[in-house]
């Protein structure tokens, strides 16, 4: 059988979420429950979301709460994570890209910003919010593509999407998703600046770092038929998906900033106790098959299963976190 193995793969665009703590608690519990190996890679190609302190508050976490990465390049005589702007500098994704352009899959797109903005109008016209690149620049002929890159004129690489048929993927939680291709967007996968998109960069790794199960957040559900199509235009084969629920507060929306409770840092200056905040966070999507509700995190390792996991909403109580943080 193969090794498990799963990663947390966080953007250092902010604070650390409830909602990202939970992903990479799940994504270790997975692995380490099948003795497998947990990943930690940090995904920083767009650089302007990049925010100051971010990574910090990453690294200080994961310690914080013990869930420890197994591998990754050396870094100040220990096992830093792996970091996609530093890969980016070997050029891995733009090689990737390459062959993707030279098997047909993707293409050289020249579009300025004025044409990008025009095709926004001609899609709201018509009401429709979602903005589709027309495929412009796959047609292309060979003479013109050479001209412009001589030229040195500015480019994107974007997936050539089949446009008849459709995707059909199996997330572990949400079952099985079919979306019509011609509803899938040529996406970029390598930019202007020379960075990998977060969407292309994010499936090269997984795939070349042997990803076994891939967990994320239910706002990705909606994007892996277009991280299928990338996998069948290299002919890899396509990882388990395991989508966590989305987290509300009491009144069923989404957990807000204003609420204070919504990262780790918050919790921890309110007063909570790493223990606690790891325990409940645990059974925010997850029901043990027993009654048990306390946990430490060995034994989170131990019972943890996610085919227990459910689609339905979490609901963060407060209460329930304070009678864990031992407060009644
Ligand atoms: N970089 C993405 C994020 O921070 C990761 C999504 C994923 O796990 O694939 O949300
Ligand atoms: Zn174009």
């Amino acid at each position: 059988m193969t090794k498990v193995r799963t990663r947390f793969a966080p953007s250092p665009t902010g604070r650390m979420h409830v909602g990202n703590l939970r992903t990479a608690l799940y994504a270790y519990l997975i692995a380490k429950h099948e003795k497998g190996d947990f990943i930690l890679r940090i995904e920083d190609t767009d650089q302007e979301r990049f925010t100051e302190g971010a990574l910090e508050i990453i690294y200080h976490t994961l310690e914080e709460t013990k869930l420890e990465h197994d591998e990754g390049p050396d870094k100040d005589g220990g096992v830093g994570p792996y970091v996609q702007s530093d890969r980016n500098k070997e050029g891995i994704y733009e090689k990737y890209a390459k062959q993707l352009i030279d098997s047909g899959h993707a293409y050289y797109c020249f579009c300025d910003k004025e044409r990008l903005e025009s095709l926004k109008t001609q899609v709201s016209d018509g009401g429709v919010e979602i903005v589709m690149y027309d495929k412009h620049c796959s047609k292309l002929s060979k003479e013109e593509i050479e001209k412009n890159l001589a030229e040195g004129k500015p480019h994107v690489v974007r997936i050539n999407m089949p446009t008849e048929g459709t995707t059909v993927f199996h997330d572990e939680i949400y079952g099985d998703i079919e979306v019509p291709n011609n509803e899938l967007d040529d996406m970029i996968l390598m930019k202007s600046d020379g960075y990998p998109t977060y969407n292309f960069a994010n499936v090269i790794d997984d795939h070349l770092m042997g990803i076994t199960h891939v967990v994320r957040g239910n706002e990705y559900l909606s994007s892996a038929p277009k991280y299928n199509q990338l996998y069948q235009a290299f002919d890899w084969e396509v990882p388990t998906y395991v989508h966590c629920p989305l987290i509300t507060d009491e009144n069923h929306k989404k957990l807000s900033k204003r609420l204070g409770h919504s990262s780790y840092e918050d919790l921890v200056e309110a007063g909570f106790v790493t223990e606690a905040i790891v325990n409940y966070v645990a059974l925010l999507g997850w029901s043990p098959s027993d009654n048990q509700e306390i946990f430490s995190l060995d034994e989170l390792v131990e019972a943890f299963d996610y085919r227990h996991m459910s689609k339905s909403p979490a609901v963060f109580d407060m209460v329930k976190l304070k009678w864990m943080n031992g407060e009644y």
